[in-house]
């Protein structure tokens, strides 16, 4: 049979970072999906508006759908080999409606202790105020998550973690999760649809944000769940319930970022890599976090999970403690000292300050966040400038 002029599943990941999800105008043949600006959507006859609340139309009111969702979605679940896909306001709005959508008071969550702050929040914040319990485990402790997998409802992870990017061996939890039937959520936000597509591995919610690097413009905010029509059906029941959808603008500016992903986040990790190993020799770094380096205790299991590479992050401990670190932050010309990732301009931050702030020491000391840790973004510029920037910056 044929395939469907935009079924693209026969394509390359770049192929279907360009042409998935898109449609030619019907009424002028705009290459570019239109901005549908539209809060809301008329229809022809009562039978027409009820296709349309089923969602047989891409627009009906702007809070359950519009057409500029739909392409984000579908470049999403293409890039990923999903059925299906949800986009949302942020990352954490995504995050928020597949706890919301998914789970009721009283239920328990298991998750890896290493998540980005804002999840961590979410779940303290639903235990506190629903009765959402999280046991959270170590990395690599497949003991005790077998155990605490008995009874729970959902298993959260997040791979390449922040800031020390350790890699979780995503395919055992997949396998252990499905072993209790407990659906799995897992956060591909370092690692992008570019270096690993987790479904197959038994991953029943794949989100990110796309804030970071599927926008790659620090542009906007916006996040993404893949999954099954039918893993998905509560999320985006939460969606609407809740309400937690972009703009439309946001959209396009997504989708338009979406289309050079795979150039984008190639070029970052091959840039991460060169500048990683340029700290890794030079005398003012005390340790450097990269997957793809040999020292990386994950180093084997990234190159198995993610043989093409590991996003454009690396992350470096500085000889001299918390006031080396500031110093680098503040010297830095060329890279911004500024929190976020995965856009064109090279940015670092400490995570002491930003993402890791509202963990206790002991809490940052559990999983190896020190006070001298700088944490790299890399952008598209040429590799040399940023070692450049660095050599200045790590000076006494
Ligand atoms: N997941 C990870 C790994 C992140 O780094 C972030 C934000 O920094 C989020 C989720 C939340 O995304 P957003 O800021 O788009 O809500």
């Amino acid at each position: 049979m044929c395939a469907e002029p935009n079924d693209r599943s026969d394509d390359g990941p770049a192929t279907r970072a360009v042409h998935a999800g898109e449609h030619a105008d019907a009424a002028t043949g705009a290459i570019n999906t239109p901005v549908y600006r539209s809060s809301t959507f008329r229809f022809d006859s009562t039978d027409d508006l009820l296709a349309g609340q089923r969602g047989e139309r891409p627009g009906f009111y702007t809070r359950h759908g519009n057409p500029n969702f739909a392409a984000v979605e579908a470049k999403f679940a293409a890039l990923h080999g999903s059925e299906d896909a949800v986009v949302f306001a942020s990352g954490m709005a995504a995050f928020a409606a597949i706890v919301l959508g998914t789970l009721r008071s009283g239920d328990r969550v298991v998750a890896l202790a290493d998540l980005y702050g804002g999840t961590r929040v979410l779940l303290e914040e639903v235990r506190a105020r629903f009765g959402i319990t999280t046991t959270y485990i170590a990395l690599h402790d497949e003991k005790a998550l077998r155990s605490a997998l008995v009874g729970a409802m959902l298993l959260v992870a997040e791979s390449p973690t922040n800031p020390t990017l350790r890699v979780a061996d995503v395919a055992a939890l997949g396998r252990a999760a499905k072993a209790e039937g407990v659906p799995f959520a897992f956060d591909n936000t370092f690692a992008t649809p570019v270096h690993l597509r987790p479904i197959p591995l038994g991953v029943d919610f794949v989100y990110e944000s796309a804030t970071k690097a599927l926008g790659g413009h620090s542009d906007l905010l916006a996040g993404l769940v893949a999954g099954s029509k039918q893993a998905l059906a509560p999320v985006r029941a939460a969606r609407k319930t809740y309400g937690g959808i972009p703009d439309p603008e946001s959209a396009w500016l997504l989708e338009r970022g979406m289309k050079t992903l795979v150039v984008r986040v190639e070029r970052q990790s091959a840039t991460s890599l060169v500048v990683a190993r340029h700290l890794e020799a030079h005398p003012n770094v005390r340790r450097v976090f990269h997957p793809m380096l040999a020292s990386h205790p994950d180093h084997a299991l990234a190159k198995r999970l993610m043989p093409t590479g590991s996003g454009g992050m690396v992350t470096f401990a500085c000889r001299g403690g918390l006031d080396a670190a500031r110093r680098v932050a503040d010297r830095v010309q060329l890279i911004a000292n500024a929190p976020s990732l995965g856009g064109v301009e090279s940015v670092l931050s400490l995570p002491l300050y930003t993402s890791h702030s509202y963990l206790s020491p002991a809490e940052r000391a559990a999983i190896g966040v020190t006070d001298d840790l700088v944490r790299l973004s890399v952008g598209l510029e040429d590799a040399a400038d940023l070692c450049r920037d660095l050599d200045r910056a790590l000076r006494e």
